[in-house]
């Protein structure tokens, strides 16, 4: 029987590399029943919301989906796509393997990195006051009562940083199971509690809690996030499972990206229970739109991803060796993973594509 699995191309690059992983997806010869739907900047214009209730719908029906990278506009205009997906379907688990492919030009050896980036508060709450609103002010007073010694300079815009134990427990737990399930050694808590001792002292506290669970199976540490920065750029291999709050997954995600040949390999999956939406790390990348030369390698293992969670264990194998096949020849590659950006030898995204699908088959 066929899998109905929603589909969302995205705007900016997104409806290339969708195409792509759809292509590669349906090579593997896994029966897929794709229903389309769209979010983003485009369906705005359309139909006044970026995020129209059929996506919500569709998705919350079949339970499984895979979407392209969303615009979000900076400084102003509508939220984001990506975090609203999120938020509205629970989807609390946003897990992204970084895993360094032989071919790969990087400063390392052996990277096989599992980031658990939470995705449903800190400081992507969504909870913010503009300057000189009446908010912002009375938000500035009421804190004052609170705390005689609060200090601040006229007018500051506002945001909230969230942080709840029920949800640092959920996404703790979820690294641990994640580092049962996948062999691994370490769980390591990133934070920075010693400046945010409610907020950033409460994950920690509660890391450390549940990491008792653990104990005598997976190891656990924690490192404050900057000195995690440093880390990983010196010493990656020394880490295996990184849980973290959402903002500074985020931004380690970019990083880890960049630790494994960048945007155009670092793939991944929001998971709630019983439900999951795969996208690639990377965003629109709106310079590149439509130009056929974006990699869509993360986007194709963000789809490998969602062949293991659907059980199609040597689907997913065989597509990931494929990949790997292509990126360790590195003829059919995209312009970011040659060693001279402007190789005329770069190929475009759909060939990159086709290239996966003749080794997708041959295996
Ligand atoms: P981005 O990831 O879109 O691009 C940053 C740079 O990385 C690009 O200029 C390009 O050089 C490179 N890059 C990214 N993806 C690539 C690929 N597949 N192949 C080759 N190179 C690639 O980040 P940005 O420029 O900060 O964001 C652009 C837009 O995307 C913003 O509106 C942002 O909000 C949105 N965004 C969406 C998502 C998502 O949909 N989940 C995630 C991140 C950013």
């Amino acid at each position: 029987m066929k899998r109905k699995v929603t589909l969302i191309p995205g705007d900016g690059i997104g409806p290339e590399v969708s195409l792509a992983a759809q292509r590669c997806i349906e090579a593997t010869g896994v029966a897929i029943d794709w229903e389309i739907v769209h979010a983003g900047a485009d369906v705005m214009e359309k139909k006044g919301t970026p995020l129209p209730e059929e996506v919500l719908e569709s998705v919350r029906k079949n339970k499984i989906a895979i979407k392209g990278p969303v615009t979000t506009p900076v400084g102003s205009g509508f939220r984001s796509v990506n975090v609203a997906l999120r938020k509205e379907l629970d989807l609390y688990a946003c897990l992204r393997p970084c895993k360094l492919y032989p071919g790969i030009k990087s400063l390392f050896k052996d990277i096989n990195l599992i980031l658990v980036r939470e995705n449903t508060e800190d400081l992507y709450a969504g909870i913010e006051f503009g300057e000189g609103t009446p908010e912002a002010g009375a938000l500035v007073q009421k804190i004052r009562e609170l705390d005689p010694k609060a200090k601040f300079h006229p007018n500051p815009a506002i945001s909230i940083k969230p942080i709840s134990k029920m949800a640092t427990e959920r996404i703790v737990r979820f690294a641990f199971e994640t580092a049962i399930k996948e062999k691994r050694r370490k769980v390591t808590a990133v934070h920075k509690a010693n400046i945010m001792k409610c907020s950033d002292g409460l994950f920690l506290r509660t890391a450390r809690e549940v990491a008792r669970e653990y104990e005598g199976r997976i190891l656990f540490e924690d490192r404050i996030v900057d000195n995690m920065c440093m880390q990983l750029v010196q010493k990656p291999a020394e880490y295996d499972v990184l849980v973290l709050p959402n903002l500074y997954g985020d931004i380690l995600s970019d990083l880890c990206a960049g630790l494994i040949g960048g945007l155009g390999i670092a793939p991944g999956a929001n998971i709630g229970d019983g439900i999951a939406l795969f996208e690639a790390t990377h965003g629109s990348a709106p310079k590149y739109k439509g130009m056929n030369k974006a990699n869509p390698t993360a986007m194709i293992l963000s789809g490998m991803l969602m062949l293991r969670y659907l059980g199609e264990t040597s689907a997913a194998d065989r597509l990931e060796n494929a990949v790997a096949r292509v990126l360790k020849e590195g003829r059919f590659v995209t312009y970011d993973l040659k060693a001279n950006r402007n190789d005329p030898t770069a190929t475009g995204t759909s060939q990159m594509a086709d290239a996966i699908i003749k080794e997708v088959r041959s295996l």
